[in-house]
């Protein structure tokens, strides 16, 4: 079993090799709960090549700094608020990859159109409307449009997938950003048709 600060690193040269984040201010941000009151925490103005155990931050869920070893990524606040709602979630990456934020950017949701969305998603990824960022009122939206399931994307902003583990959030992530890219080109030729009754789907 890799200690989580392994896994934690792997994770984003992960993120950075698969494209689904890019270096300086297209980066994003990455935690994951240690224990119930410790997150570990990217930093700001790091690129994920360069992570290592000596310029990752701690933080307790109250947002204090346990660790301090690197410029502090203003995301936490809607991380930790995310870890405080929601105690089935242990990883929460944020992204602005490419067709994600596209959807962003006309403020279209993702309606439930394959079912690996039940499994990866929890349903639909919806679009929370706009605030600005890392305010009360970002939080709120944020919170009240990712509901219990585990991806939303933010109106003019990006995505974040949140998940169990750091792999299967990382999995959400990148299913999330391929699945945006083919709804839009479905758009782009024809109508996109909704699963219907898809609480009443089993497929195991
Ligand atoms: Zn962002």
């Amino acid at each position: 079993m890799k200690d989580h600060l392994d896994m934690f690193i792997e994770t984003a040269h992960r993120l950075k090799s698969s494209g689904l984040v890019s270096d300086g201010v297209n980066k994003g941000s990455i935690s994951y709960r240690i224990d119930d009151d410790h997150i570990l925490m990217s930093p700001s103005k790091i690129s994920y090549d360069d992570l290592s155990e000596n310029n990752t931050n701690i933080m307790n869920i109250n947002g204090d700094l346990v660790e301090h070893n690197a410029p502090i990524s203003r995301d936490y606040y809607f991380h930790l608020e995310i870890y405080r709602k929601r105690s089935d979630v242990k990883a929460i990456i944020h992204t602005h990859s490419k067709y994600a934020t596209a959807l962003c950017l006309a403020n279209k949701k993702i309606p439930f159109i394959l079912y690996g969305m039940k499994f990866h998603c929890g349903g639909e990824v919806d679009i929370a409307p706009f605030a600005f960022p890392n305010s009360t009122e970002c939080n709120k939206s944020i919170i009240d449009h990712l509901a219990d399931r585990k991806a939303v994307l933010l109106q003019n902003h990006g995505l974040i997938c949140v998940g169990e583990d750091l792999i299967n959030c990382f999995e959400t992530t990148e299913f999330v950003e391929a699945l945006s890219e083919s709804y839009i080109h479905a758009l782009s030729i024809g109508s996109v048709y909704e699963i219907e009754k898809w609480k009443e789907v089993n497929y195991g």
